[in-house]
């Protein structure tokens, strides 16, 4: 079962959780980072990377001189990346979204094709021999989903490896990116279930209500995850997370409590699981229901885990 940790909003504690749910997580399991672009799941887990690629896009780059000017290439594209200055062409490739359309309409195949790189790929291994995927988008790049979908075909291959080394289908936990922007929506329509950290902050609530609304919309299980619970002076943002969680039939699964020593462990780049045996057992216990939950929710046909 692939199962994206996620969040309405950064800060929220996705990674911290999605981490120390590696290190605990009782099965054999593949671990993803796919928030590439702010990748830093690698910073808790420090994997040993053996392998990097660059991931490209196809696209125009040059109008060669048998160009007719029948102008369909400009009408095509949707995305501005072919302007028109009287009867003259630009191509402005980093507005290109890679859709072919201009390729499939001239009649002289007077485009040239080229490639822009969107990111790149790491593959490797943590210390446990857990296999280990990520991607990072390449700076100054907007075209993140196509370097998910590729990142996602590489996880298939890599899920289809283990199962024939263990004869089973490893489970893969995914830090997701943060928001419900099109990264987000991405990695939720390629998992089977997704849990929601969530900060009780008014920032925290009004965004995780949005991630809600959005991930809902993708027909997966969904649970939550309150995360510095008991924060001096904010007990009326965790009873507001308590309340959405039951009006709405959302299994909220654990409360990680607002502690000095997490935060000091977060500061440093150590895993909250790995603080204390009380954090571990938070952890182990939190893995228990996440698998219980979304099995039983999968078995039953249920896009929402009931507690
Ligand atoms: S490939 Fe699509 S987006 Fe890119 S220039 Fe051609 S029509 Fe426009
Ligand atoms: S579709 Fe081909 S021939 Fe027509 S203007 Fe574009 S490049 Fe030129």
């Amino acid at each position: 079962m692939r199962i994206a940790i996620a969040s309405g909003k950064g800060g929220a504690g996705k990674t911290s959780v999605a981490a120390s749910l590696a290190r605990v997580w009782p099965t054999r399991h593949i671990m993803a980072d796919t928030d590439v672009e702010a990748p830093n799941l690698h910073l808790f887990l420090k994997p040993d990377i053996g392998e990097s690629s660059t991931i490209a896009l196809p696209i125009p780059v040059r109008i060669d001189d048998t160009c007719t000017k029948c102008f369909r290439c400009h009408d095509i594209c949707h995305y501005g990346a072919i302007a028109r200055f009287g009867t003259n062409l630009k191509i402005f490739p980093d507005m290109c979204h890679a859709c072919g359309g201009c390729f499939a309409v001239c009649e002289t195949s007077s485009l040239v094709r080229g490639e822009r790189e969107i990111g790149q790929l790491h593959t490797g291994f943590l210390a446990d021999g857990s296999p280990w995927l990520s991607g990072a988008t390449r700076v100054g790049e907007v075209m993140t989903p196509p370097l998910l979908r590729q990142l996602f075909k590489r996880l298939a291959c890599l899920e289809k490896e283990v199962a024939s080394q263990c004869g089973a289908m490893p489970d893969v936990i995914l830090d997701a990116p943060p928001g419900v922007s099109c990264p987000a929506v991405t990695v939720g329509s390629h998992v089977d279930a997704i849990l929601m950290v969530v900060d009780s902050s008014p920032f925290g609530l009004h965004d995780f209500i949005l991630a809600h609304q959005a991930f809902g919309k993708l027909n997966r299980p969904l649970a939550c995850v309150l995360n510095r619970a008991g924060m001096p002076g904010n007990a009326s943002g965790d009873n507001r997370v308590r309340d959405y969680c039951a009006k709405h039939n959302l299994a909220l699964l654990a409360e990680l409590p607002f502690e000095r020593e997490a935060a000091e462990a977060y500061s440093t780049g150590r895993l909250l699981a790995d603080i204390s045996a009380a954090w571990k057992e938070r952890f182990e216990s939190l893995a228990r229901a996440l698998a219980q939950c979304f099995q039983t929710a999968e078995a039953g046909g249920r896009t929402t885990c009931a507690k």
